[in-house]
This record gives C-alpha cells, sequence and structure tokens, in this order.
C-alpha cells in the first residue's frame, strides 16, 4: 500500500489530549472511520497483508476491534470471533483479567469458538501498553490454532507494546504514532 495512502489516513485521527483520564493522549480512529476514503484505504491495505495467508477465524476485540473484525473476516472468506467484556456471551466461555494503559479490564471467548484447524487473526483498532491483546493472545492460545496473526491499525510505538508478543507471533499494524 502506498505510503501517501497512509498518511492519509493518519492525518484523519484525531487527538485528543486527557481522554479518559489525564496523561492520556486519545487516538480518536472514528474520525478516520468516518471518512470513506480513509475507511476504504485502511480495509484494502489490511486485507492485502492478511490475504493468501489461509485465515479461517478474525477475532475481534470489544469494541473497536468489531468495527474492523467483522469487515476483515467478510473480505477474507473467514468466520468472526468477538471477544467480548464479562457477562455478554451466553455459552461457556475462557476469561482473563489484564492491565491496560488506563485500569484493569477483564475478557472472555466462547471456549468452543476457535479449533485445532484454524488460522487465526486477532484484530484490535489500536496497539497502546500491549495488555489487552497479550490477554486476548493467551486466551486463544489455550484452543490450540494451528497458528495466530495479530493485527492492529494504528500503533503508539512510545509504549513499546510490541515486546509482550512473542517471536513466533507476526504483529502488524498499518501505521504507528511515536512521540506525538
Ligand atoms: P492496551 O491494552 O494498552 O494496548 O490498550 C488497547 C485498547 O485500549 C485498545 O482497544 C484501544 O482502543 C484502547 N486504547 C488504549 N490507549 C489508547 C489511546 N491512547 N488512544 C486510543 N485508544 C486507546
Amino acid at each position: 500500500m502506498e505510503k501517501e495512502k497512509i498518511e492519509f489516513v493518519k492525518s484523519k485521527v484525531r487527538n485528543i489530549p486527557d481522554f479518559p483520564v489525564k496523561g492520556i493522549q486519545f487516538k480518536d480512529l472514528t474520525t478516520a472511520f468516518k471518512d470513506a476514503e480513509s475507511l476504504r484505504i485502511m480495509c484494502d491495505a489490511i486485507t492485502e497483508l492478511y490475504t493468501g495467508k489461509g485465515i479461517t477465524k478474525v477475532v475481534g476485540i470489544e469494541a473497536r476491534g468489531f468495527i474492523f473484525g467483522a469487515i476483515l473476516a467478510e473480505r477474507l472468506g473467514a468466520g468472526f470471533v468477538p471477544l467480548r467484556k464479562p457477562g455478554k456471551l451466553p455459552a461457556r466461555t475462557i476469561k482473563k483479567t489484564y492491565t491496560k494503559e488506563y485500569g484493569e479490564d477483564t475478557i472472555e471467548i466462547h471456549e468452543d469458538s476457535i479449533n485445532e484447524n484454524d488460522v487465526v487473526l486477532m484484530h484490535d483498532d489500536l496497539l497502546a501498553t500491549g495488555g489487552t491483546m497479550a490477554a486476548a493472545l493467551e486466551l486463544v492460545k489455550t484452543m490450540n490454532p494451528a497458528k495466530i496473526y495479530v493485527n492492529f491499525i494504528c500503533e503508539l510505538e512510545d509504549l513499546g507494546g510490541r515486546k509482550l508478543f512473542p517471536q513466533d507471533v507476526e504483529v502488524t499494524s498499518l501505521f504507528a504514532f511515536k512521540g506525538e
């Protein structure tokens, strides 16, 4: 994907200082989602990254990971699996509590949502400390899929979240912010 197109998408991301708590520079992707051209560029770019990798399931992380998770699943010919906040999923789940950039959280996934034959693409909108995706990865790994890929639209490089992921897991992001 051409650099100018990705720069165009980056230019659509809005900075909200001190949200949701003081000291956090919130990267608001809704302004990149609401622009049709920007939305299409992001969808095309992520689809391009994973086409031909045999993805059978896309796991989207509640809530912002649902937006692209479902689009990517459809485009890649895969199924979609929601990874949710506690108490939302109706059948038997496995869960994990973790620490994030601001506060603590718990996530859950249906225990029968993934099997050994699946090639899984895990998606969230943004990589900050990495706590959310690292916890999600641990949950998905307990279901022993054949392979797991991890993708974000955006990465906050200063927070070093990438370090949380083991070498055998390929992590991609469409673009990064550094010192911004
Ligand atoms: P983390 O577990 O720290 O990587 O946090 C990732 C999740 O929290 C993502 O789902 C993001 O939507 C959200 N998040 C954390 N920090 C920020 C930030 N500075 N700007 C926008 N979203 C954030």
